[in-house]
């Protein structure tokens, strides 16, 4: 009988490096020091120069990847009837997270031909007003946004630029002929390490990152930590969100793996991409349409084709019968969400983009150490759907 091929499947990644895993979490239980400690200041030390070889950036962790975002807003400060432009189409967190400081949402639609926000200044200025303080962006599917463009644009309205790199950790995008690590082009940028992420834990986690000379840094440690300096010196409300130590002894194993599990999604995405090629661009739009793959390296945290609409559920049912899992992400846009769209103000648009990717969209498995028999299957049966 034929088993069933998962949208995701990070028991594998577990199963490649059980030894190494094994043994952290022995270290963990066995050293005593269960909540901060060393083994979580290494790790924020390994990812700050993974991320970055110059030794410029800082990395903070936190609980998980919407608390990180809370506390870049916190640190950015950011305060109640403040604007901040986010993109339309996205998970909640950021929203979630700003609306409950008491800012207000601006939704932005997504760009041309790509699944992450707008970036020409001639779009982006309609979403202006005098309140607008920040603009999020999002490294959606784990494809780069347009950094140098919304940076330019956010240097000349004086916008902090907050980066959301839930799911683009090892991702790497070509600037001025160098390459860097997505999660180092906001002021701000936020991590996550839910299981499934790029860089996933057993269990919740999240990080921040900045730069070490920006005037964040101070402020995201000790906010973090119910804003204490030093023990029990309170300079400023804060928060308690923290990682376990032994999820960084975790994820620090798997940070050392991190280019051979992303080489490994990297290696199903371009199976995909090479043999889909075929379908009917009418009917079926690569992930890779439209961007440039020698300067912008995904993370490939999920691999996204968009459908013609009135194909894409039938293709999802279709591919269930045949038992391959593949998602939706996401299905409603944000600002088609009842809760969050009656907030936002009069800046937002209509976001025709987000809602036509709302029906478009539909995420293949892409996941390290998957086989090459499951990708065959995967791509046998998208085939057979479009040619029968
Ligand atoms: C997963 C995710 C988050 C939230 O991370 P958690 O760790 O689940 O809180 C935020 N933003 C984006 C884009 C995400 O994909």
């Amino acid at each position: 009988m034929l088993s069933r091929i998962h949208q995701f499947d990070p028991k594998r990644i577990y199963n490649s490096y059980k030894d190494e895993i094994d043994k952290a979490v022995q270290d963990v239980l066995s050293q005593g020091s269960y909540i901060g400690g060393e083994f979580v200041k290494s790790f924020e030390e390994e990812l700050a120069s993974y991320l970055s070889e110059d030794n410029e950036y800082t990395v903070i962790s936190c609980a998980n990847g919407t608390d990180a975002l809370e506390l870049a807003f916190r640190a950015a400060n950011l305060k109640p009837g403040d604007e901040i432009l986010m993109p339309s189409h996205n998970y909640v967190s950021a929203v979630e997270m700003a609306v409950n400081m008491g800012l207000v949402p601006i939704w932005v639609d997504t760009a041309p031909d790509a699944f992450t926000i707008e970036y020409r200044a001639s779009e982006l200025v309609r979403y202006l007003s005098s309140k607008t303080k920040a603009l999020v962006a999002v490294n959606m599917y784990g494809m780069s946004a347009q950094w140098q463009e919304l940076r330019n644009f956010c240097t000349q309205y004086g916008l902090i630029l907050i980066e959301d790199n839930a799911q683009g950790l090892g991702g790497q995008l070509r600037v001025d002929n160098q390459l860097r690590k997505l999660g180092t082009f906001g002021d701000i940028s936020t991590m996550s390490f839910f299981p499934t992420k790029p860089l996933g834990c057993m269990g919740d986690g999240g990080a921040i990152c900045c730069r070490k000379d920006s005037p964040y840094a101070d402020r995201l440690r000790r906010l973090h930590i119910h804003g204490q300096e030093i023990k029990y010196q309170f300079v400023e409300p804060g928060r308690n969100s923290r990682l376990d130590a032994l999820q960084a002894a975790i994820l620090r194993v798997k940070l050392r793996h991190l280019s051979e599990t992303l080489g490994e999604q990297a290696r199903v995405a371009k199976s995909y991409s090479d043999a889909l090629a075929i379908v009917d661009s009418r009917c079926l739009t690569l992930p890779t349409n439209g961007i440039d793959l020698s300067k912008s390296y995904p993370s490939w945290h999920l691999y996204t084709i968009r459908v013609k609409r009135d194909l894409r559920d039938k293709l999802r049912a279709f591919l269930s019968d045949q038992k391959i899992d593949a998602g939706v992400y996401y299905p409603v846009p944000m600002h088609q969400v009842e809760c969050y769209s009656s907030i936002s103000s009069s800046h937002s648009c209509v976001c025709k983009r987000s809602d036509e990717l709302s029906e478009e969209i539909l995420s293949l498995p892409c996941y390290a150490f998957m086989e090459e028999e499951e990708v065959a299957r995967v791509v046998a049966a998208v085939i057979e759907f479009f040619y029968n």
